[in-house]
């Protein structure tokens, strides 16, 4: 399960308001990228949506239940943080299961999740390692293992390669891919690169102040883009 719904949901910080009312639906298994300029909104909704801010008005829905004023831990989402929230002094194994030992899960059970989420990463030889022994691309799968193991009803990632070089980055865009094919869960990823929004994305929102100017595939987006932000943006030939 993961479907998301926003109904006429707006923020303001202070006097400004930075997303103006805003109806989105995501459904259940898509991946779904946000993607705009800088300052236009895509991590206040991201945030939004994972309960780390309020809503000024309007309504989140998950899975058909109210979220709106469930806290963050409670609302079945993982925000993956990039990797230099991992922390240092701790095994890759601790890290990972650091979400599974503050909600009081038993040892036995933690390790089963982290296992699985190893192999799934491609981490199982380097679960006594600490995140200072790993590449750059390894602790941002740490990162990523963090979040599998609390088996989240939707991920939601807020440009989680920003920091890595562009070789790694591109390597770490597939492995996102195929991360996503293999779990099949809901998605939400935002970036301010239009390479990684054209190339994972079932589903692109554009952002612009606050306002979506258009939601469609990649390709509706390239070949019907609504108006010349979203042509310029997308970079396809209006
Ligand atoms: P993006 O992630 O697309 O770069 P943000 O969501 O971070 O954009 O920011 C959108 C706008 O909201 C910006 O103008 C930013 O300055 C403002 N903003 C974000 N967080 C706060 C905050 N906590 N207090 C005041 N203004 C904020
Ligand atoms: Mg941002």
């Amino acid at each position: 399960m993961g479907r998301i719904t926003l109904d006429k949901v707006r923020k303001s910080f202070g006097a400004i308001e930075v997303i103006p009312p805003l109806d989105l639906t995501i459904e259940d298994g898509e991946f779904v990228v946000f993607v705009g300029p800088s300052g236009c909104g895509k991590s206040t909704l991201l945030r939004l949506i994972a309960g780390l801010e309020d809503v000024s008005g309007g309504e989140i829905r998950i899975d058909g239940k109210d979220a709106t004023d469930v806290p963050p831990a409670k609302r079945g989402l993982a925000m993956v943080f990039q990797s230099y929230a991992l922390y240092p002094h701790m095994s890759v194994r601790k890290n990972i299961a650091f979400p599974l030992r503050m909600a009081g899960m038993d040892k036995a059970e933690q390790d089963r999740r982290v296992d699985d989420a190893a192999r799934v990463l491609n981490l199982t030889d380097y679960l006594d390692r600490r995140p200072g022994q790993l590449s750059g691309g390894q602790r941002q799968r740490v990162a990523i293992g963090r979040a599998i193991v609390r088996e989240p009803a939707a991920f939601l990632f807020d440009e989680p390669l920003s920091n890595l070089d562009a070789a790694l980055r591109v390597g770490m865009r597939l492995e996102i891919s195929e991360l996503h094919e293999r779990l099949k869960t809901t998605m939400i990823y935002v970036t301010h690169d239009q390479v990684e929004a054209m190339t994972m994305a079932d589903k692109i929102v554009v952002l612009n102040a606050g306002r979506i100017e258009q939601v469609g595939s990649p390709l509706e987006l390239y070949r019907q883009p609504r108006n010349l932000f979203v042509a310029g943006f997308i970079g396809s030939p209006k």
